[in-house]
C-alpha cells in the first residue's frame, strides 16, 4: 500500500508539474468549479449591502467563526450572530468560506490548549466535526483557521503544534463531510514559515480539496501581476491540490510620507523630532493607542525599555502611516489606482488553470489600523472596495467590470 501511494504521489508531482508549466486543466479544479456554477469570486468581511456585492458577480463571502462555547460549555452569543450572518447571506444565494477559530481563541474563549494531550486533541476533533455539522447549510466551505506560520496567528503553539492543530481538524471534518464542500487550509504567501507549514501540511493533504494562500504581492515593492499566478502555480506544484486564493487587495491610499506630514504626526504626540520621543520612553509608549501597545506586547514581549525606538524603526511606517514608493506595475496607492490593480491582477488569474477561486480583501475600509491604531495608517483601513460609509469606490466597478463584463 504505501509503494502505491508512493508512486500515486509521484504521478501528481509529475502531472501538476507538466499542468503548471503548460497551464493544463486539473480535473479536481474543475470539478470545484463546476459544484460552483463558476470560478468562485469572493469577498472577505463583506458589508450587508447584498444586492451591490451580487451585483459585483461575487457568490461568495469570507469571514471567521468565532469560538461556538465559552468556558462553562454554553453556547456563545457570538456564534448566535454569526450563524444569523450565515443565514442572511445564504438566503440570498450567497455561499460563506467560514474560518474556523484561533487556536488563541480555544485557549482564551474555551480554555483549553487544543494540541496539548490526546484528550484535548479529541475535544479538538470532536468541535471540528459539529462546526461542520451545524454550518455545512449556511455556508459553503471551510478554511481551517487562518495564516498558521505566522507568530501572531499560531501563538502560543509552534509551527509543528499549528499543523497538527489544522491537520486532526481536516481529518474529522473529512471522514463525514459531503463531496460537495471544500475543505482546505491556508498560508500567508509563499514566505519561509509558510513553506514550512506546507512541508508538515504533506501527512494531511489527503484531506483537503484546496490550498489556500494569501497574496498581497507588490502592494510594497516591485512586482508584475504575472507574479501572482507565478506564485500560484508554485504552490500548486508543492501541494498537488487546487488552489484558492483566499486574500489579495491593494490600498486605495499609501505612499511615502513628507518631512512635513511626519512633523505633523509627530506633533500630535507633543514631540519635535523622534529623539525626543524615545527620550520620554514609557510615557511617550503609554500615549499611543491601545492597538499599538498591544502588538508590541505581543511580538516583543519583556523587551519594553526598547517599545520607544521600536515604534521608530521596526514600527515606523505604522507610526506615520508611510508605504514603499515602489509598487505593483507603478499603480498608484490611489481609489484609481486600487481599481487598475485590481483590473491587471483578477485578468492574469482568471488565466490560470490550477486557481479555483478568488477572494478580495476586502469589503469596506476601517476606521483605525488594528495593528498601530491609527486612523492614517492604510496598512489595514485602505483595504476596501467600498468606503467606510459604504459608498463603492472605483474597485468596485472595476471588479464588477471584470467579473461580470458589465
Ligand atoms: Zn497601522
Amino acid at each position: 500500500m504505501k509503494l502505491l501511494a508512493f508512486f500515486e504521489s509521484i504521478i501528481v508531482a509529475i502531472s501538476c508539474f507538466f499542468g503548471s508549466i503548460f497551464n493544463l486543466p486539473d480535473k479536481n479544479v474543475e470539478k470545484i468549479i463546476e459544484n460552483n456554477g463558476g470560478m468562485i469570486y469572493g469577498v472577505c468581511h463583506p458589508n450587508e449591502n447584498y444586492e451591490m456585492l451580487g451585483d459585483a458577480g461575487f457568490k461568495w463571502v469570507r469571514f471567521d467563526i468565532p469560538c461556538p462555547y465559552d468556558r462553562s460549555g454554553n453556547v456563545t452569543q457570538a456564534y448566535k450572530d454569526f450563524k444569523e450572518r450565515c443565514r442572511g447571506y445564504a438566503e440570498r444565494g450567497f455561499k460563506v468560506m467560514a474560518v474556523t477559530p484561533y487556536p488563541r481563541d480555544y485557549i482564551s474563549g474555551m480554555g483549553f490548549n487544543p494540541v496539548e494531550n490526546e484528550e484535548n486533541i479529541a475535544k479538538t476533533k470532536g468541535l471540528a466535526v459539529f462546526l461542520y455539522n451545524d454550518l455545512k447549510d449556511i455556508t459553503g466551505a471551510f478554511q481551517i483557521t487562518n495564516e498558521m506560520g505566522l507568530v501572531g496567528f499560531m501563538h502560543p503553539l509552534t509551527i509543528e503544534e499549528a499543523a497538527l492543530y489544522i491537520g486532526i481538524q481536516l481529518e474529522a471534518i473529512s471522514e463525514i463531510k459531503d463531496e460537495s464542500f471544500p475543505i482546505g487550509y491556508n498560508s500567508a504567501d509563499l514566505i519561509q514559515v509558510s513553506r514550512e507549514l506546507h512541508k508538515l501540511m504533506k501527512p494531511y493533504l489527503k484531506y483537503c480539496d484546496y490550498v489556500g494562500i494569501d497574496l498581497y504581492t507588490g502592494v510594497q515593492g516591485k512586482a508584475e501581476a504575472k507574479d501572482y499566478v507565478e506564485k500560484i502555480k508554485k504552490l500548486y506544484r508543492m501541494t498537488g491540490k487546487p488552489i484558492i486564493l483566499e486574500e489579495f487587495g491593494f490600498w486605495s491610499e499609501g505612499g511615502p510620507k513628507s518631512a512635513e506630514q511626519k512633523a505633523e504626526i509627530l506633533g500630535i504626540y507633543g514631540y519635535s523630532t523622534e529623539a525626543e520621543a524615545i527620550a520620554d520612553g514609557a510615557n511617550f509608549v503609554n500615549k499611543l493607542p491601545s492597538q499599538f501597545r498591544n502588538t508590541l506586547s505581543l511580538e516583543h514581549p519583556g523587551e519594553e525599555s526598547k517599545w520607544a525606538e521600536l515604534v521608530f524603526g521596526q514600527y515606523s511606517n505604522h507610526f506615520y502611516g508611510e508605504s514603499s514608493a515602489e509598487t505593483i506595475e507603478n499603480i498608484p496607492h490611489t481609489p484609481d489606482g486600487q481599481a487598475q490593480y485590481f483590473k491587471s491582477v483578477i485578468t492574469e488569474l482568471q488565466k490560470c488553470k490550477c486557481l479555483a477561486g478568488m477572494i478580495i480583501y476586502c469589503c469596506q475600509d476601517m476606521g483605525t489600523c488594528w495593528v498601530c491604531g491609527h486612523s492614517w495608517c492604510p496598512f489595514e483601513t485602505k483595504w476596501g472596495i467600498f468606503n467606510m460609509d459604504g459608498t463603492p469606490k472605483p474597485a468596485y466597478y472595476a471588479v464588477k467590470e471584470i467579473i461580470t463584463g458589465k
